[in-house]
């Protein structure tokens, strides 16, 4: 039989979503779904993962899985082709967790880079809780349970994805081949790897608050836009400017195609030609960042849209992740029947077992 191709990949309902997700993995999922290649997609919200770090306040967690949800819709994704669950409504994924954890070390949590940098940013020091330390295992648990082969994700996700394969192919050599060993799928423009905040810090992040959200009003975005970080070195217009690190710049990278250009700045054929005039001196940031917000618009607009159309019906929402819960739940928990059973923990329906022990205990 050959492999079934199947996507998974998920958010932290720490707060609404932001165009870095947009770039990092939503918009990638979106044209997955639609692509007609993969035999299953699954999106979650992560809310179990996000109370490891917000155990203190689970209103804020509980008050952004909508948020999320919404999101999600507004971007397209079709409850029909993808489901949607909520990770915390999937018990199953806590005990793969618990099996997991046997077969990783605590030095190779430690090496965890994506985590260091987190623990840094929390200011946890010494007092890290057990279960952020883990939050790996737990992401090997929900890729796993649902037979992954793809996980659409940002950059910062590799580590979490390579700690995954790593389990899969120590939990398939003791155990004997169950699991599936799943491949990253990252954005293929270097700008979306990993959008940075518009404060100019290395990524845009809801725990950073230098987010453009995706359900923005337009004078946020504008604002937002208006106010973001450029080339510190660039004060007058006929100075030269540099690229690099110039966050404006980085968003024109990760948004802008040539007929932005036609439609709102036709003086210039392509991105290239902005670049080069700004890298020459001559080119204020006033008029960079205007053609940003316009693509910005173009591309949220549509968004904001939907999203207000799927606020006016919540309780649907909640249908749409019941039912997506539901669904999830069969899956997790065959792939739960197969992890027991290898791992030899399966004794109410291992008549065999039942059987043998019934005549060596016959035999004494
Ligand atoms: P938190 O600060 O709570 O961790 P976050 O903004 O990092 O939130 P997550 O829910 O952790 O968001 O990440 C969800 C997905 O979005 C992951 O696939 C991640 O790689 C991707 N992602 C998040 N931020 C960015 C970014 N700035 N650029 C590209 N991808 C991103
Ligand atoms: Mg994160």
């Amino acid at each position: 039989m050959l492999k079934e191709k199947i996507i998974l990949t998920g958010d932290r309902p720490t707060g609404r979503l932001h165009i870095g997700h947009y770039v990092g993995s939503l918009r990638r999922r979106v044209e997955l779904q639609n692509s007609g290649i993969y035999d299953k997609v699954f999106v979650f919200v992560a809310d179990a993962q996000a109370l490891t770090d917000n155990m203190d306040n689970p209103e804020k967690v509980r008050q952004n899985v909508v948020e999320v949800a919404l999101d999600y819709l507004a971007c397209g994704l079709d409850p029909s082709k993808t489901t949607m669950f909520i990770q915390s409504q999937i018990p199953e994924l806590t005990e793969l967790s618990f099996y997991y954890m046997d077969l990783v070390t605590v030095s190779r949590l430690q090496r965890n880079p994506t985590v260091k940098t987190e623990i840094q940013m929390r200011n946890f020091e010494t007092s890290i809780p057990v279960g952020f330390f883990t939050y790996p295992i737990s992401q090997a648990a929900d890729i796993t349970a649902f037979r992954a082969t793809t996980v659409p994700v940002g950059e910062d996700q590799e580590p979490m994805i390579e700690q995954t394969r790593e389990i899969v192919r120590r939990f398939n050599f003791i155990y004997g081949d169950t699991l599936v060993e799943p491949e990253i799928l990252l954005p293929d423009n270097a700008a979306c790897l990993r959008l940075p905040g518009t404060d100019g810090q290395a990524k845009m992040s809801k725990s950073l608050g230098n987010c453009i959200y995706l359900s923005d009003p337009a004078d946020e975005v504008e604002k937002k836009i208006r106010s973001m970080y450029t080339d510190p070195t660039h004060l007058r217009v006929s100075d030269p400017g540099k690229l690099e690190g110039n966050t404006v710049f980085t968003y024109l990278d990760a948004f802008c195609r040539d007929e932005h250009f036609q439609r709102y700045l036709p003086d210039y054929a392509n991105l290239q030609e902005l670049k080069d005039h700004y890298t020459r001196g001559g080119l204020g940031d006033v008029k960079v960042k205007r053609l940003l917000a316009s693509v910005m618009q173009e591309i949220l607009e549509p968004i904001r849209t939907r999203r207000k159309e799927f606020e006016k019906d919540i309780p649907a929402i909640y249908d749409i992740l019941k039912q997506g819960c539901e669904k999830a739940r069969e899956t997790a928990s065959k792939t739960l029947d197969d992890v027991r059973k290898a791992m030899k923990i399966n004794y109410f329906d291992d008549e065999a077992l039942i059987a043998e022990q019934s005549a060596r205990f016959a035999e004494k």
